[in-house]
């Protein structure tokens, strides 16, 4: 349901132009693109990250020793954290988020930190609190979209996504 129609968006103040809402199960999810933020599609192999130390082999940014000979860049995780140009926001909100902020937000970051730990372009940019709502950014619309389902899975609500297909970013909302 990646409607072209923005009617129902427009009255919302949250969703900023170029968002649609997206089913959970939606085939962006199933894609193996590589982030493409700061295009790195050329890169040789091996690239160091000289922020991260992560290392660009075979396609993928993955931990591990870097060979001695390896070229340095900057992987688009470290890009996008100096940069606060997040691919993932995950809202939070609702009564019950509130009444049991700081157990779920222990429980989000335990999955970033497990998340983080195999994957290095998975990752939290900031938590910001504004009004009762809690605002996660992340650097992978995978970890914001994993995140959510989690939630929704533990303690159910409601979750919604928005997908804006031109910059690739995610909105994911749960409100409980
Ligand atoms: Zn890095």
């Amino acid at each position: 349901m990646r409607s072209t129609k923005g009617v129902t968006i427009m009255s919302h103040a949250t969703i900023s132009d170029g968002f649609f809402p997206i089913a959970r199960r939606d085939g962006i999810f199933k894609e193996r693109v590589p982030d493409a933020y700061k295009s790195q599609v050329n890169l040789s192999e091996p690239t160091v990250c000289s922020q991260c130390g992560a290392v660009f082999n075979q396609g993928h940014w993955q931990w591990g020793q870097a060979p001695e000979n390896a070229h340095e860049a900057i992987c688009p995780a470290c890009h996008r954290i100096h940069d606060h140009y997040p691919a993932g926001f995950l809202t939070l909100k609702g009564e019950f988020f509130r009444a049991h902020r700081e157990e779920i937000m222990r429980f989000v970051r335990n999955h970033e930190k497990h998340q983080r730990a195999e994957h290095p372009l998975k990752r939290i940019i900031a938590v910001e609190q504004k009004n009762g709502t809690t605002l996660v950014t992340t650097t992978s619309i995978h970890l914001a979209r994993g995140i959510g389902e989690l939630l929704h899975h533990a303690y159910q609500g409601v979750l919604k996504l928005h997908f804006n297909a031109e910059q690739k970013l995610l909105r994911v909302n749960w409100t409980h």
